[in-house]
């Protein structure tokens, strides 16, 4: 949030923002779930223009031991906003922002996973912002939320997280960057969708009591939306490919052809049939036609 009124309209005159949505939509949003190979859990979010990474290992030893609490784990997450996300280069390493956001996400993830299965052990999760476009520390929640259900860590539940806020006067869903440096209002928020206990609430700028509510309805409706979504993402990784109906393989015919390796010879290969060779049979598999509704 800039805080700086705007200097030029944002919301149209139809009620449209600068980017086409109606005051009460969300950006375009895509979770997916176990993207990289070498952590225990993973998960990549685009969010409109924001893309972040979440990775997550553990539970494992915490090192140095005068930090492991003997009756359970900490949660350890780290965001961090790398240098070519914005669109002047940032500065690599933490700043007071990320320090800020790395509590905030820690504090709301440790709420959420069932720290005391794993006295002494340490939860680590890194959220990496390869593109901002603001409510970065929503993705990065969302994102890391899923991260830890793929990792297999027990959780009480998943923690979607966006903001909303306010921009010419006007509330609206899920603040973009242009919205939030010249808005009015940033209010960003997470729940446990299964209780309603509140993860995490901030809200810069000023708004009514009205305006508040609306918001917050607003943030409400969205988080929804972003729990079915995060909890579809990780079905996907678990689905399972099957058959569902009988399928006839290729005929010989209409096989590709399978080329020869360059430079390797195959016994046959391009030579006409010798007359009266055994031509191939029909295979004995019948068309679907002759299975209708036969599955
Ligand atoms: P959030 O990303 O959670 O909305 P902020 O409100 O602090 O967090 O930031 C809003 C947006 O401002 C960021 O998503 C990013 O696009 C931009 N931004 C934040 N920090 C920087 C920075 N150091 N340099 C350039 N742009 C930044």
């Amino acid at each position: 949030m800039g805080g700086t009124p705007s200097t030029h309209k944002m919301i149209l005159e139809n009620g449209k923002r600068f980017d086409g949505r109606a005051l009460d939509q969300l950006r375009p949003i895509s979770i997916q779930a176990g993207v990289l190979k070498r952590a225990d859990g993973s998960a990549y979010v685009e969010w409109g223009e924001n893309k972040v990474l979440a990775a997550v290992y553990g539970p494992r030893e915490v090192h140095p031991r005068h930090m492991q609490n003997p009756a359970r784990a900490i949660v350890q997450a780290r965001y961090n906003m790398a240098s070519f996300s914005v669109s002047e280069r940032k500065r690599p390493g933490p700043d007071r922002r990320s320090q800020e956001l790395t509590k905030i996400i820690s504090e709301a993830l440790e709420a959420v996973v069932f720290v005391e299965q794993y006295p002494r052990t340490t939860v680590d999760v890194y959220m990496e912002v390869l593109q901002a476009d603001a409510g970065t520390r929503c993705a990065g929640l969302t994102a890391a939320s899923v991260a830890l259900a793929d990792a297999g860590i027990p959780m009480r539940d998943l923690v979607p997280a966006v903001a909303s806020g306010k921009v010419e006067g006007r509330v609206v869903c899920d603040l973009n960057r242009e919205e939030d440096n010249c808005g009015e209002a940033d209010l960003p928020m997470a729940i446990l969708p299964r209780t309603g206990e509140f993860l995490l609430l901030q809200m810069d700028g000023h708004l009514t009591y009205d305006e508040l509510m609306q918001a917050m309805e607003y943030n409400f409706k969205a988080l929804k939306v972003i729990y079915e979504l995060q909890k579809e993402a990780l079905r996907k990784k678990y689905a399972t490919a099957q058959l569902e109906e009988p399928v006839v393989l290729p005929k010989p015919e209409e096989a590709p052809a399978a080329e020869p390796a360059h430079g390797e010879f195959h016994e046959g290969a391009g030579v006409p049939p010798e007359e009266g060779a055994h031509e191939p049979e029909e295979p004995p598999l019948d068309g679907p036609e002759d299975h209708e509704g036969g599955a």
